[in-house]
């Protein structure tokens, strides 16, 4: 009987691959190069060699598996099984699925990451307890996942969720979409802490920052966060601007969902002690306070393996091989 289930997270430079049990369990797992210069088809086979080392791993046939979810950066639709054209996937329109389908006898599903992350956090994090659910993740970008009645929620087209480029400070910074101003990816993600760290060096606001002598293209985020910690005003300064619009990000979200539970995840959240304590205050400042009070702000629980719980979370919430097929 297929007890288990495949996850693939597809990266632009990396493929992980894991075979899970129900309870989202990563019983073996490997990992490949996506190789994208060489084109879809060599990305088709990849994943289908990394898939069978971790099935030798777990010693395991394919017989064992219901399904295989697979977490792929937007934008894409689930519905087709089609990735567009990313910065990370060059693409016009890659037919991921079938072509996935063609080589391997098993049900493929297809999910935006930051969505099946949202949803293995629902599953088998922080949010177990809760239906109503947003999922941040803060690294270099700004990602997220929407879970309404315990289900992630796709909007019309497969394109909600896009936490990370509400308008936060209208006439802002681009984030890197050409006239997309001030989004809370271009205010509060990663990226955004270095360039405003760069700037104030480049435009000599500050001499340097607390134990760091390099040039400015040298400065890191662990090299920041250091500052802060021992008491450079300019580094604390950063990332409290981050806080402060992460907050309004959030007070906007908490009043349009309702939800019960934010969770937030990513790189950036190992520096948490230098910003939080300003987003709560400014989430206060920017939500109807009663609809803030519903609201429980919290740590992400699954660490690294999010993106491969992510595509497993997708694969063990479709169940088993014959799932929907009485529909
Ligand atoms: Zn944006």
């Amino acid at each position: 009987m297929a007890e288990y289930y495949a996850g693939v997270d597809l990266g632009g430079t990396k493929i992980l691959t894991g075979i899970g049990d129900a309870s989202g369990r990563i019983i073996a797992r490997s990992r490949s190069r996506t190789e994208v210069e060489r084109g879809e088809r060599a990305i088709v086979k990849n994943i289908i060699r990394s898939i069978h080392r971790a099935l030798e791993k777990a010693e395991l046939e394919i017989e064992s598996l219901n399904c295989l979810g697979i977490g792929s950066p937007g934008p894409l639709n689930i519905t087709e099984g089609i990735v567009y054209e990313t910065s990370n996937l060059p693409f016009r329109r890659f037919p991921i699925v079938a072509m996935l389908e063609e080589e391997i006898a098993l049900p493929v599903l297809l999910e935006n990451d930051a969505n099946a992350a949202a949803l293995a956090e629902k599953m088998f994090g922080a949010g177990q307890q809760v239906e109503e659910m947003i999922y941040i993740t803060i690294s270099t970008g700004i990602g997220g996942g929407i879970i309404n009645q315990g289900r992630i929620f796709h909007g019309c087209c497969d394109g909600a969720g896009e936490i990370g480029h509400m308008i936060v400070n209208p006439g802002g910074p681009t984030c890197g979409f050409k006239q997309h101003r001030g989004c809370l990816e271009a205010m509060a993600s990663g990226t955004a802490i270095i360039r405003e760290a760069r700037k104030a060096l480049q435009q000599q606001e500050v001499d340097g920052f607390l134990g760091f002598e390099g040039s400015a293209e040298e400065l890191t985020g662990f090299q920041l966060a250091r500052a802060a910690r021992q008491g450079d005003q300019a580094a604390q300064e950063i990332y409290e601007e981050m806080g402060f619009y992460l907050g309004i990000g959030v007070a906007n979200l908490i009043d349009l969902l309702n939800p019960e539970l934010i969770v937030f995840g990513g790189g950036v959240m190992k520096a948490r002690d230098l910003f939080w304590e300003i987003m709560e205050h400014s989430v206060a400042d920017h939500a109807i306070p009663a609809v803030r009070e519903d609201c429980r702000l919290v740590e992400a629980e699954l660490g690294e393996d999010v993106g491969l719980a992510g595509a497993l979370a997708v694969a063990i919430s479709r169940g088993g091989k014959d799932a929907g097929k009485e529909d």
